[in-house]
C-alpha cells in the first residue's frame, strides 16, 4: 500500500512518514499544496494523508480538485485543534476522516488501515483467503495458523493482493503500489517476490494470469 503524506512541518512529517515506513507503506511525502495536489493527480495512492494549512494551495482547494476531477482515493485531514470549523469544510470538501493536532500515532495508523480497507471493500482489519490470514494491524501474516515470515516488500505486495481478493492485479499496478516514486521499479522483481510469496506459503493463492498479471484466490480444488 502506497500512501501520499502532504505536510509542511518538516518534523511532523519526517515523524509520520517513518511510523508509515515502519508499519510498511510505501510513502511520498511533499511539503506543498501544489507539488500534493500534482502527485495525487498522477500517481495512483492508497490513501492520502492531508494537512489543512499548507504553503502555495491550502489543503481544503487541494481536496476540492481532486474530487472535481473524480479522484476518489481516501484521504485523511489534518486540522488544527479546536477547529470545528475545519472539520466541517473538510470533510465537505471530500475528506473521508479527520484528525486534531497533536494525535497520537497510533490513531494515525488506526484510521489509516480503516480507510483503505473500507475504500478495498473489506470489514475486518484481519483479512482472509481459504487457510491465509493476514492481520493488517500487527502485519502478522499465517497459513492454517501457521506463521509466515515474509520480507517488507513481500508483505507489501501480498497486502496488496490481500486487499484486492478475486481481481486481476497487473504487475504495473503492484509496482506502482508498493514502492514510492523514488525507488528505481523494475516490474521483473514482482515475478521474484511472488514466486517468494508462494514458496514461504506452500499453497497456491497467488495465481498467475497470462499477460495480464495475478490474481488472488482461494480454490480448494485446484490445491
Ligand atoms: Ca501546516
Amino acid at each position: 500500500m502506497r500512501i501520499l503524506l502532504v505536510e509542511d512541518d518538516e518534523n511532523l512529517a519526517d515523524q509520520i512518514k517513518q511510523s508509515l515506513l515502519d508499519a510498511g507503506y510505501a510513502v511520498d511525502v511533499t511539503g506543498d499544496g501544489e507539488d500534493g495536489h500534482f502527485l495525487g493527480d498522477t500517481e495512483p495512492y492508497d490513501a492520502v494523508i492531508l494537512d489543512l494549512g499548507l504553503p502555495i494551495m491550502d489543503g481544503q482547494s487541494v481536496l476540492r480538485k481532486w474530487r472535481a476531477d473524480g479522484k476518489s482515493m481516501p484521504v485523511l485531514i489534518l486540522t488544527a485543534r479546536d477547529s470545528w470549523t475545519d472539520k466541517v469544510e473538510g470533510l465537505d470538501a471530500g475528506a473521508d476522516d479527520f484528525l486534531t493536532k497533536p494525535f497520537i500515532v497510533e490513531e494515525l495508523l488506526a484510521r489509516l488501515r480503516a480507510l483503505i480497507r473500507r475504500s478495498a471493500g473489506q470489514a475486518s482489519p484481519q483479512l482472509e483467503c481459504g487457510p491465509v490470514m493476514l492481520d493488517t494491524r500487527s502485519g502478522k501474516v499465517t497459513v492454517s495458523g501457521r506463521a509466515i515470515k515474509l520480507t517488507a516488500q513481500e508483505f507489501k505486495l501480498l497486502s496488496y493482493l490481500m486487499h484486492h481478493e478475486g481481481k486481476v492485479i497487473s504487475r504495473t499496478e503492484l509496482t506502482e503500489h508498493i514502492y514510492d516514486q523514488d525507488f528505481d521499479r523494475d516490474s521483473n522483481t514482482i515475478e521474484v517476490f511472488v514466486n517468494r510469496i508462494r514458496k514461504k506459503m506452500d499453497i497456491l493463492i497467488i495465481h498467475t494470469v497470462r499477460g495480464l498479471g495475478y490474481r488472488l484466490e482461494w480454490d480448494e480444488a485446484a490445491t
